[in-house]
Formats: structure tokens, sequence, C-alpha cells
């Protein structure tokens, strides 16, 4: 099992992933687990700990199990999701809570701890992680050559296929002027609150929208919070809210999330996170393809984020597979399920939209009535 054993040459692999996220490292683990592939996991920077606190559903376990991660350790280090609560369409908040789906509860991640369980587990069934690692120059060729700076090394690898799994970088879907449809231009702007040792904390995730846009905050494990304003990119230079005296007047005179931030100590950190969604129409039949954010990203509203990274991680993995032993023969489905996969999204998105109607002069929420998919600058 494993990477290149003692004598072995390091340099050359069947499948290449850049970046490792749970889309890249979900990958490596299906090529690891089920294939005798030999996989390099190339991952540009450490973790960040201020990210987005992500909300997942049960039904992420149904991934999980696939990609032989433990059950028992999710409940020790991620923050368990009981309810969901949102003023959408109303003034009122209105409650969902995970007891009666039958499913169990949905969790709060910790993603540097989730990131590092599912890289642990690529690294343990032998692929090669190298990390930090900057990404110099893809070439094709009869085999793809990747250079790479690795730490004081510069070196270069060979392999026989690539898959993007880089997030909203998309670093190869760009290279390769793969076409990407798109159909918006919204950002997230994100602050982090620490809460002290005894304060009480919102335990559920709570949604509320206002006339220009709207608010999500999480807990997440630790005592720390993160709450967002989503936007359109323009709005969000117009009402100045990267400023963040403005933000948190903003966020005051919302009423349920308002309430919240009240209580809280001032933010640690804003963050800018573009959340726009957007396509890729991949290649049927190359040496190459993406995953994850890379090949189609979605509006935060919809939770699909980190499922859609594991699931289309695994799925790129076998279309990588079957060109390595076979030539092809995977790719248009791959494709093809992923342009249906964010057709039914876009339908689904624009119904909640459009369920928001107590501003109807407000310019956010009538781009979101009108929005179709566009092509995006490569
Ligand atoms: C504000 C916000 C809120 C969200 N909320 C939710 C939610 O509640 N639920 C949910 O399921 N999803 C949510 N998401 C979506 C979720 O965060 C992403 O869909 C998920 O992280 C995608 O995983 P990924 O592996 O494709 O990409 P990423 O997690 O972005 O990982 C990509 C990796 O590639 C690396 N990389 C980039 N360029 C290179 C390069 N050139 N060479 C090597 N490595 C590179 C990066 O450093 C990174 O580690 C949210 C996203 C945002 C922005």
């Amino acid at each position: 099992m494993g990477g290149p054993r003692a004598g072995e040459d390091d340099t050359q692999f069947d499948v290449v992933i850049l970046g490792a996220g749970p889309a890249g490292a979900a990958a490596a683990i299906t090529l690891r687990r089920f294939t005798g592939l030999r996989v390099a996991l190339v991952e540009r920077r450490q973790f960040d700990p201020f990210r987005p606190g992500e909300t997942v559903s049960p039904a992420l376990f149904a991934l999980t199990d696939y990609l032989g991660i433990e059950r028992a350790g999710f409940e020790q280090r991620h923050l368990q999701s009981y309810a969901h609560a949102a003023a959408w369409g109303g003034a009122d908040l209105v409650v969902r809570d995970f007891l009666f789906n039958g499913q169990g509860s949905g969790l709060h991640l910790d993603r540097m701890a989730f990131d590092s369980m599912l890289l642990d587990q690529a690294g343990q069934l032998g692929a090669v992680v190298l990390q930090p690692a900057e990404l110099l120059a893809l070439t094709p060729g009869t085999r793809w050559t990747v250079a790479l700076r690795h730490g004081e090394r510069r070196r270069e690898l060979s392999a026989a296929y690539v898959i993007d799994c880089s997030g909203r970088n998309s670093v190869m879907v760009r290279q390769q002027r793969c076409p990407v449809l798109q159909t918006d231009r919204m950002v997230g702007v994100y602050a982090y609150y620490e809460a002290a040792q005894d304060q009480e904390r919102e335990q559920r995730t709570l949604v509320e929208t206002t006339e220009n846009g709207w608010f999500y905050l999480a807990p997440l494990p630790g005592r720390r919070t993160a709450l967002a304003f989503m936007t359109d990119a323009d709005t969000l230079r117009t009402l100045d809210l990267l400023d963040p005296g403005q933000w948190h007047r903003h966020a005051l005179a919302s009423r349920h999330i308002g309430a919240l931030v009240r209580q809280l100590p001032a933010p640690q950190a804003f963050r800018q996170y573009p959340i726009h969604s957007r396509v890729a129409r991949l290649p049927a039949n190359a040496a190459w393809t993406a995953a994850g954010d890379a090949a189609a990203s979605f509006d935060p509203v919809s939770s699909l984020g980190i499922g859609h990274a594991l699931s289309s991680g695994i799925h790129a993995a076998r279309v990588a597979h079957a060109h390595v032993e076979r030539g092809g023969g995977l790719g248009e489905g791959y494709r093809q399920a992923l342009l249906d996969h964010f057709q039914s999204y876009v339908t689904t998105r624009r119904d909640l939209y459009a369920n928001e109607q107590r501003w109807p002069g407000s310019g956010f929420w009538q781009r979101r009535l009108s929005e179709g998919w566009e092509r995006a600058a490569a």
C-alpha cells in the first residue's frame, strides 16, 4: 500500500490532485482505498483557522462512511446542530428541528479538524501529501508536468491525470479555459465573535433577511460564533459594510440578529468570501477534471457545498481511474450529472428567494428573481 516505497521514483504519479480541501481529500481517499493508483495531493497552505462555519446535514455520514471515516470522532470534534431558525419571507422565526427528520442531528463543522481528519485518512492510505506546496506551472503533454515549490525545493511531478480541487480558485478550470456559467455576483462578509467563558450562546443556525441581503449566524466549536451578511458585491460597497462600525450598526438594526449581536463582544476578525453560484462545463474526455467548488459552487443558503465536495471528489476519482486504466469512459456521465445537479439547484434557489416579498423595490431581491446562467470570464 501507499506512496513511493524506498527506491521508488517519488516524481511519477498516476493522479495528481490540486487542493486538499474536502473534495481533494475525498478524491485521494477514494483512489487509494479502492484502486492501486499512485496519488499525490498538493495543498498550497496550512489551513486557515477562520472558516465560514459550515453546517452540514446528517446525510453527510453516508459519504464519510464510504470514505472509511469513523463516526465516533465526529461528536467529539464537531458541534451538534439540533435546529435551524429562519425569518425568511416573514418577520417571525420559523424553527426546523433536526430531531424530527429521522436521521439525527446535523453538525457545525470545525473545518480545521474536518480537513485534517480527511487528510490524515488520505495519508494513511498512501497518498503522498505535499503541504504547503506552491504550484508553479502545469504543462500538458503525453503526461502532465506539475512544477511545484515544496519547502525550499523545486520539484517536478509527472502525472497521467490531474484533478482540480482548488476550490473557487479553480486553477486548472481557468488555465484550460474551460467554459464557466455563473448566475450572480454575491459575496459574504463574516465577523467572528469569541464569547466569554460563562456566556450563553445561540446553539442553532439563525437566518434573517433584510432589505439588502440576509444574515447567517452559526455557532462554531469552541466559544466562537460566525456572523455573515450575504449581499451583492456592489451593495456591499454602497452600504460600506466592510467598515466594522457600519457593519455593527447594520446588524443591530435587524430584529433577531440584532438582539444576539447586542450581547456579543466586539468581533475578532472580518473576512470576505465570494459566494456566487457557478458551474464549469467540464471536458468529457480529457486527462483532467475538477471536483468540489472548482467544478460547481453554490450559495451558502443551500448548505450544499461540503456534501457536493465529497460526492464530486468521489465521482471524479472514478473518472480518473477509468481514464488511467481504460483511456476514459466516465467523463461524459460526470460532466452531465454536474450540469443536471446545478440546473435543479438553480430552480430550487430561485423559488427560495421568491418566498421573500417584503421588499419589492429592493435591487437585491429583484436581481434574485431575474437571474439566469451567464457565461463568466475565464
Ligand atoms: C461564506 C460561506 C458559507 C458556507 N456555508 C456552508 C454551509 O453551511 N454548508 C456547506 O455544506 N457548505 C458551505 N459553504 C461551502 C463550502 O465551504 C465549500 O463548498 C467547500 O469548502 C468546498 O470544498 P472544496 O474542497 O471544493 O474547496 P475548498 O474547501 O476551498 O478547498 C480548496 C483547497 O485548495 C487549495 N488551493 C487553492 N489553490 C491551490 C493551488 N493553486 N495549489 C494547491 N492548492 C490550492 C486551498 O488552499 C484549499 O485548501 C460555505 C462557503 C462559504 C464561502
